[in-house]
């Protein structure tokens, strides 16, 4: 079982699914080569793939490219399905930072083979997990700078004004196919510069205003 915590709370949150995005930043879809995609393309992460920050990540045997991906999370705080764009927001408890760690070469045979992904994106500890900011500390989630070092190298910056589908779009699309329920987690894509670690990196991810998720790869 996987709980994750809000700051100045002792609210402790049991952590369901976790709906990722693909393509949600312009830049990055050019980097990777890919089409943007004319609705949000979600796919899952398993609650076990959560670690902690000040934890390692263990990239698996079965990869030789693990890439980086700093993304803004979203913590559902009430249960919702079909949930309107206007209504969305008061169903965000919280939001925090993630690594949405991606086994790129496992991924791109997938994707050539016309496979889930759930390989390249899921494996153990393929999401580091910051706590939450309340979401009414957060002035505007549409305008946060997200940054990524590895090393003390700057490698990802960006901002959520870039998003595509911004964060109410995202949750009112997500709940037409899924009951978004308290304790599931929306990870919102990632800018461009993804690229990849290696056992022995230290990774930082940070959101201003948001907060932190320090990783060790091995
Ligand atoms: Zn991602």
């Amino acid at each position: 079982m996987h709980t994750v915590r809000l700051h100045h709370s002792s609210r402790l949150f049991q952590v369901g699914k976790i709906v990722c995005v693909a393509r949600n930043y312009g830049e990055h879809v050019r980097e990777l080569h890919n089409r943007p995609a004319n609705e949000p393309v979600f796919f899952l992460k398993p609650a076990s793939s959560i670690i902690r920050s000040g934890e390692t990540a263990v990239i698996p045997p079965y990869s030789q490219n693990c890439h980086h991906e700093v993304e803004l999370a979203m913590l559902i705080g009430k249960w919702g399905r079909n949930i309107r764009e206007e209504e969305a927001m008061q169903h965000i408890a919280g939001y925090g930072v993630a690594i949405d760690l991606t086994l790129r070469d496992v991924q791109e045979q997938l994707k050539a083979e016309g496979l889930p992904w759930d390989k390249a994106k899921g494996f153990d500890t393929s999401c580091p997990l910051s706590d939450f900011m309340p979401a009414a500390a957060v002035a505007d989630p549409s305008a946060l700078h997200l940054t990524l070092m590895v090393n003390g190298e700057l490698r990802q910056s960006g901002n959520s004004a870039d998003m595509i589908y911004p964060p109410a779009t995202l949750i009112s699309a997500a709940s037409r196919i899924f009951a978004l329920e308290r304790g599931d987690i929306l990870l919102t894509g990632t800018p461009a510069g993804v690229g990849p670690v290696r056992p022995g990196d230290q990774v930082t991810a940070s959101i201003k205003g948001v907060g932190a998720v320090h990783i060790r790869i091995r």
